[in-house]
């Protein structure tokens, strides 16, 4: 017999309604041990300005972190970074798995600590939309290697020793676009595609 969901959130200690919501997958994760995925709004979402991420160029939604290892932009090392206040959680948690995964050492032969930059009001490369740069929800690494039109597996983050970098950041619900489209491999961005 299939225990009832009622038994189930009286076990986990949610209230028992009977109906699998949020407060319940969120209880069933955390008694797993499973990381939830947060969703993240899609491009066109954020680009409209109504999305939890706001309107583009406001920076005084954007926090400064420190970062878990140390980041370079341009061989300057790079004290604090400032991203959407949203997502900073995020990524902070994200760099401190890159560096309990990585270590300092292999973090600096895969470049995972050359920093791009993330809060830009900018348009896209193409022109024609903002970037999500212009909401501080994306951020660039290891740009040397992975150029705009730097494809796999010419691309240094599109290489198997980078697989756990990328399953870190899509922990966090984070889109790679060269995971998902093969081009600017430094690009990471919280807003689906
Ligand atoms: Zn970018």
């Amino acid at each position: 017999m299939k225990p009832s969901i009622r038994r189930i959130q009286a076990h986990l200690g949610v209230s028992a309604d009977g109906i699998i919501g949020p407060q319940t997958l969120r209880a069933i994760s955390q008694a797993l041990g499973i990381q939830e995925i947060p969703t993240w709004p899609s491009q066109s979402e954020v680009r409209n300005g109504k999305s939890i991420f706001g309107a583009p160029g406001r920076e005084d939604s954007l926090v400064s972190i420190l970062p878990a290892y140390p980041l370079y932009f341009e061989e300057q090392q790079v004290r604090s970074i400032r991203v959407h206040r949203l997502i900073a959680p995020h990524v902070q948690q994200a760099l401190r798995e890159v560096l309990e995964h990585y270590g300092r050492e292999e973090i600096g032969r895969l470049g995972l600590d050359q920093y791009g930059g993330c809060y830009n009001y900018r348009p896209t490369s193409t022109g024609n939309a903002l970037s999500m740069h212009a909401w501080g929800i994306a951020l660039d690494f290891a740009p040397r290697g992975n150029g705009l039109k730097v494809q796999a597996p010419r691309a240094t983050l599109s290489h198997p020793d980078c697989e756990v970098w990328w399953q870190i950041w899509e922990k966090h619900g984070a889109v790679s676009l060269g995971r998902e489209r093969n081009y600017d491999w430094m690009h990471l961005q919280f807003a689906r595609l």
